[in-house]
């Protein structure tokens, strides 16, 4: 009975701020819109590009998603749908799933790599990232994640290295000098030293209150470690949109326009203990982050915004028959009966990919062998040709 109304209660607290607050059905139009209606869009300069990825959110966690929003997860809004396969080289041959190194390095570089390696090629060479060419561009360029820092993905982006050398990833990542913005949760157990970055040798500027972040002059290179939370309570000043909101604010001063990533990284947390709560508490903030940018992007016409996960984590599985209502139904001996985990590690099941801006020919980029599917590592090919003028 316990365990019911902890589960009750956290149906509720989902419920509590997901899909831009209130339930389903204390939703009054006039406040609280329904989730805008997103269409190819009509951009034909690609000035900015912004890459919001969900770490281990996979095909059913998005259905899960939309069960608690009476018009489904803004991010299953979006156009220009396609499955994308994850599967890193070494999955090739040994079946296992891609990790967020591997993942994150093919995204971010192009390249298709081995399990552990941080934007590190298969032979270890240091790898271009889109980071690099936006800066090379003179972009703005910004890393968001609401995990520490040291995580894979954002490292991807910025550092070269092995996954489980955290201080020399974060020093790595601090040194590149083709990073203005870097945003990640408190590093609260100290996993490592980020000194490096606020000292002269990278010249970040830790700025402590969210509401500064705007306010910042694009010549104060940005260093914010912050409590972030997907709680209801602790979210108002350190939620993922609100940190997205003040990072655009901060990267479009920049004529020659940015490139920003940003993580939504505990879905995956949600995956591996294969928590349906956790996982749909993490992804309805993630897909508060994603109305922040599609809204900010309909305001112009030379935005793109692109939404995918790394990679599918739990193996999870949605009933045909769930609902927001008996989505957490047990049988007789306290099983899941409208939901199902796999595993407690990661899969090599299809994400999607969705992206706004204008109509997408997949068929120019991918290089699956599937037809109507990418691979991850063209969605860097895809973000690449909106920023034609280097040649990689
Ligand atoms: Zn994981």
């Amino acid at each position: 009975m316990k365990k019911f109304w902890a589960l009750l209660l956290s149906v509720v607290f989902v419920f509590s701020f997901g899909c831009g607050g209130g339930t389903p059905s204390d939703k009054d139009p006039d406040v609280d819109p329904k989730p805008i209606e997103v269409d190819y869009g009509n951009v034909e300069n690609v000035k900015n590009i912004i890459l919001l990825i969900g770490d281990g959110m996979g095909v059913d966690q998005i259905k899960a998603g939309n069960l608690f929003c009476e018009n489904g997860l803004y991010l299953d809004g979006m156009p220009n749908k396609i499955l994308t396969e994850t599967a890193s080289l070494a999955s090739d041959e040994t079946e296992i799933a891609t990790d967020s190194a591997a993942a994150g390095t093919a995204l971010a570089t192009g390249v298709r790599t081995d399990n552990g390696l941080v934007g590190l090629s298969p032979e270890r060479e240091q790898l271009t990232t889109i980071v690099d060419i936006a800066k090379g561009l003179c972009k703005s360029t910004g890393i968001i994640t609401t995990e520490k820092l040291c995580g894979a993905t954002p490292m991807t982006f910025s550092a070269h290295g092995n996954r489980d050398d955290y201080q020399d990833l974060v020093n790595s990542a601090a040194l590149s000098g083709n990073v203005d913005l870097y945003i990640a949760e408190d590093d609260a157990a100290d996993t490592v030293n980020y000194s490096i970055f606020t000292s002269s040798l990278a010249g970040y500027t830790a700025i402590n209150n969210v509401d500064d972040i705007s306010e910042t002059s694009l010549s104060t290179k940005i260093f914010g470690l912050y409590p972030i939370s997907a709680d209801a309570e602790s979210m108002t000043d350190y939620s993922f949109d609100r940190l997205v909101s003040e990072s655009l604010e901060y990267l479009s001063k920049n004529e020659n326009g940015f490139f920003l990533m940003a993580e939504g990284a505990h879905i995956d947390h949600g995956g591996h203990s294969n928590s349906v709560e956790r996982m749909l508490d993490e992804l309805l903030a993630f897909d508060l982050g994603v109305k922040v940018a599609l809204e900010w992007a309909k305001n112009r016409n030379d935005t793109i915004v692109i939404v995918t996960a790394d990679h599918e984590t739990g193996g999870f599985v949605l009933g045909d028959k769930a609902t927001k209502d008996n989505l957490f139904d047990e049988d007789e001996y306290g099983n899941a009966i409208n939901y199902n985990w796999l595993t407690k590690t990661h899969t090599g099941a299809d994400v999607n990919l969705y992206i706004y801006g204008m109509k997408i020919d997949y068929t120019k980029y991918s290089t699956s062998e599937s037809a109507n599917k990418i691979r991850n590592a063209d969605v860097f090919t895809i973000m690449n040709s909106f920023f034609p003028q280097v040649i990689s």
